[in-house]
């Protein structure tokens, strides 16, 4: 009885904070969302303030700042464009042509690149089809790519396949054959890719990577190419931030396509950019100019091959956060990034903790948790017990991708909050503790990661430490300042 009493009670709670509009006289189509609709509203302040309280240590995440997030609910959302400036299929396009060229010339600012070099699409609406778009434009069904396996560090769209599926589409439409990492040294292993290339005759070679902490030698790679007549695609989804900021070497000096989302160190909405050569490639034997033609494929593999309607919202946004991305208060940023993740490697390497390569010169780490005699995959359930969030991730030689062996830890996000060293030095402290935390549930717990995860999750011990330190981390958390909208 009492039970159904609290049932109805809370549906008529509910019904009672949802407006029923009557009729299109009542609505203005102006009410905020917190009055047309609590429910997604309590949903955003709920994931807002998680957002506040914990450690956000994912590699591929930041917190964009108000400016590079207002467009994106502005009325640029209700335009359809499909084409490019000055060519378009539906009138009512001279602003959004101006905002497209606005964000491509500020996408090419931005990386210091010669307009008359270098072109660059802004409509794909995300990294993984911005990739897809790139091999539509430039190879035929079943040509041949190369790119860095997933379990080493590369992308899925990079051609990720197992011996029981074709995992990615980009494998399935395309003949892919991975190159690794050297599993002793933890870095690419160019000579392998350089004879593996030799003999596959890849048509695209991709240079980029996902969970990888050391620099990318463009120049060999694109020697490779060279020796191999393949393009070099690099890929710099992750890092795009840091190349914006100078802070570590360009791939634009070496490929001929480049392609990013604009949403990880970039900082900007979630989307993606490709850049792409054009004028003069070089001579032909005969002493005739040889042109670039990676234009016309690429901006038809993104319209009308693969997408509809640019979400003009979101080039908005990007705009907003390329011309962030030029100033020297991005530079500072960026620099703090390398040093925060720098200070994080050597902190874990002081506590007896190994990391893969044994360092970082990017914005990340990669934690081996097997020495320690523990994995990923229970590290990861209790960090995320206590507030810290990051992501299991495989380290050289392992076998599963289910129960991997390291955790991906990365430093923009928290920088963006304005963490410092000392702040790492206080991350990497709480990390220890959930580690600690693992390692001695592990002790008791059944064989399995599921069992693992539920002895934690009722075992009383256990949950002390974990809601102690959860509460600790929380305290910490919120003494730091969040870009972005209050309530969003
Ligand atoms: C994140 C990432 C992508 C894909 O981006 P989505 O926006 O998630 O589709 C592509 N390539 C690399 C190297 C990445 O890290």
């Amino acid at each position: 009885m009492l039970s159904t009493f609290r049932v109805l009670r809370r549906v008529s709670v509910r019904l009672a904070l949802t407006p029923r509009y009557e009729s299109v006289s009542q609505w203005s189509g102006r009410e905020p969302v917190s009055q047309d609709d609590p429910v997604v509203y309590a949903l955003m302040q709920k994931e807002k303030d998680r957002q506040v309280a914990g450690l956000e240590l994912v590699a591929s995440e930041n917190f964009a700042s108000r400016a590079a997030l207002e467009p994106m609910a502005s009325c640029f959302n209700n335009k359809y464009s499909e084409g490019y400036p000055g060519q378009r299929y539906y009138g009512g396009n001279e602003v959004v042509d101006e905002l497209e060229k606005l964000c491509q010339k500020r996408a090419l600012e931005a990386f210091r690149l010669n307009p008359e070099k270098w072109g660059v699409n802004v409509q794909p609406y995300s990294g993984s089809p911005a990739n897809f778009a790139v091999y539509t434009a430039l190879l035929q069904p079943h040509d041949r790519i190369m790119g860095l396996d997933l379990p080493d560090g590369g992308h899925l769209t990079h051609g990720f396949m197992t011996d029981m599926r074709r995992v990615s589409a980009t494998s399935i439409y395309f003949e892919s054959m991975p190159y690794r990492i050297n599993s002793e040294t933890g870095i690419i292993d160019y000579d392998k890719l350089h004879e593996t290339a030799r003999l596959f005759r890849p048509k695209l070679i991709i240079a980029g990577t996902s969970a990888y902490a050391r620099l990318i030698d463009y120049k060999r790679m694109r020697d490779t190419c060279d020796e191999v007549k393949a393009y070099l695609m690099a890929d710099m989804a992750h890092i795009a931030g840091l190349v914006a900021a100078n802070v570590i070497p360009s791939p634009f000096d070496y490929a001929d396509v480049v392609t990013t989302t604009t949403h990880k160190t970039l900082r900007g909405p979630r989307s993606a950019m490709i850049f792409y050569r054009i004028g003069i490639k070089g001579h032909d034997k005969k002493g005739n100019e040889v042109k670039y033609n990676l234009e016309r494929p690429i901006n038809s593999a993104v319209f009308p091959g693969l997408q509809g309607g640019p979400h003009n919202h979101t080039i908005a946004g990007v705009a907003v956060a390329l011309r962030q991305a030029a100033t020297p208060m991005f530079r500072e940023y960026q620099q703090q990034v390398l040093a925060n993740a720098n200070v994080m490697a050597k902190c874990l390497l002081d506590k007896g903790y190994a990391v893969v390569s044994g360092g970082t010169e990017t914005h990340l780490v990669l934690l081996d948790l097997r020495p320690k005699g523990i994995d990923g995959a229970r590290i990861d359930f209790v960090m995320e017990q206590c507030n810290i969030t990051a992501n299991k991730n495989t380290c050289p030689g392992d076998k599963s991708a289910v129960t991997p062996g390291g955790l991906r830890l990365g430093a923009p996000a928290l920088t963006t909050r304005g963490f410092k060293e000392s702040d790492f030095e206080k991350v990497v402290e709480f990390i220890d503790l959930a580690v600690k935390i693992g390692l001695e549930a592990y002790k008791t717990a059944g064989a399995t990661v599921k069992e693992f995860k539920d002895f934690v999750k009722t075992d009383g011990s256990t949950q002390e430490k974990i809601q102690s330190l959860k509460s600790d981390v929380e305290k910490f958390s919120r003494t730091f300042p969040m870009p972005g909208l209050d309530d969003r």
